[in-house]
């Protein structure tokens, strides 16, 4: 008589169940109330989880019928509350995570595929179930379970460490190298020499959309490898974009800097930029219109393509820089001309009026270059502050 029937209820069978019939149960079981179909019974999972684990160990089944589930986690069948992960059940049952690993690739496209759009292939390797053998790794009926793991690949020791205490270990099954199975030489096959799967070359097609971003993932559902009894894992492209030499994305729009000259600044320009997709916009200034250093102006619909909505576009922002001629680029008297036509501050008008003698003329020198001034600021701090010379600005 087994002292109580808690697990095997769970399970709904009998307390004399063969191992046969507890894993029919557990894998009903498991499969209804998996959270990737049941989300809201992870505490039932949890039971059926547990109760298989007991129970379809010969050892902890019998302590469980001997002593209940009380016994169980006293037993010490392990650390940590005494069971294994439910998903970690789940996964050995059904083999592998029920799932093959997806294989991730990194993809290097320009910015100019992602605005246009873009086909292109990519050449991999994966795994395919073996077609001669059909996955069994041998001919029909050669392939026995493993008797030293019971099929599971693993087996598991118990370690007495300290008078009660009981160390679980995981360890792959040497008798079967964690295949679970035994196949006889003259019966394995010659496809596969009872890896169960072949090496494949796979060309896949990859389609950037317009609008795609850098980062972005191309899923290509069961096109990673193959695994015998498993589902096959997933293809993932991811993109990365290189550097453009002209134009940096910001979401939906594409930033770029411009230089103007002086004059262009002051008087106006059309200047042409070449668009990713070949256009050429001739950008213009207002008439009347002044550009300033560090000015940013933007162009409608001059940006990045919308991801699934192509035909609407982000904006091209412009930065600019302007430069200024070099020295004496007008003799003297020129200079005076030009004078004129620039508007001054008022104060300058009221200078005319006070008296220079009140002035202490400070000429202008060139400052140092980037580093030295850092240096002058950090080890001369103190002299440079008392100096009262006209200090450089540090950016
Ligand atoms: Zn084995
Ligand atoms: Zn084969």
């Amino acid at each position: 008589m087994v002292k109580e029937t808690g697990f095997y209820d769970v399970l709904g069978v009998q307390t004399n169940a063969s191992s046969e019939e507890l894993k029919k149960a557990y894998r009903k079981l498991a499969l209804k109330y998996h959270p990737d179909k049941n989300p809201t019974e992870g505490e039932k999972f949890k039971q059926i989880s547990q109760a298989y684990e007991v129970l379809s160990d010969t050892q902890k089944r019998e302590v469980y019928d001997r002593g209940g589930e009380k016994a169980i986690k006293e037993g010490g069948t392990g650390g940590g509350g005494g069971f294994s992960s439910p998903m970690d059940i789940f996964d050995m049952f059904f083999g592998g995570g029920g799932r093959m690993k997806n294989m991730v690739h990194t993809l290097t496209v320009s910015l100019e595929e992602l605005y246009n759009g873009a086909t292109r292939k990519l050449c991999l390797q994966k795994n395919i179930i073996c077609d001669r053998c059909e996955g069994r790794g041998g001919r029909k009926g050669a392939v026995e379970v493993c008797s030293c793991c019971q099929g599971t690949g693993v087996q598991v020791q118990l370690h007495q460490i300290l008078g009660n205490v009981v160390q679980q270990v995981s360890t792959l099954c040497m008798a079967c190298h964690g295949q679970g199975q035994h196949i006889s030489h003259k019966d394995k096959c010659k496809a596969c020499g009872a890896r169960k799967v072949l090496h494949q070359k796979k060309t896949l097609e990859v389609h950037i959309d317009r609008g795609m971003k850098d980062g972005q993932k191309i899923i290509f559902h069961g096109e990673g490898d193959q695994g015998p009894g498993l589902e096959p894992g997933d293809v993932i492209i991811v993109l990365d974009q290189r550097e453009h030499p002209i134009y940096t994305r910001e979401g939906e729009n594409l930033i770029m800097s411009m230089e103007l000259q002086l004059v262009e600044a002051l008087c106006g320009f059309q200047k042409p930029v070449q668009t990713l997709d070949n256009r050429t916009l001739l950008i213009t200034s207002h008439l009347g219109e002044l550009i300033k250093p560090g000015a940013k102006k933007y162009v409608l619909n001059e940006g990045m393509p919308i991801h699934r909505r192509p035909f609407e576009k982000g904006r091209l922002i412009i930065t600019f820089t302007v430069t200024f001629p070099e020295e004496n680029f007008l003799p003297l008297n020129k200079l005076k001309l030009l004078e004129r036509y620039l508007p001054r501050q008022i104060e300058d008008e009221d200078s005319e009026i006070m008296d220079a003698d009140l002035y202490i003329y400070a000429d202008l020198e060139d400052c140092d270059l980037p580093q030295e001034r850092h240096h002058m600021y950090t080890i001369e701090d103190e002299d440079y502050h008392s100096s009262g010379g006209i200090q450089c600005q540090t950016s």
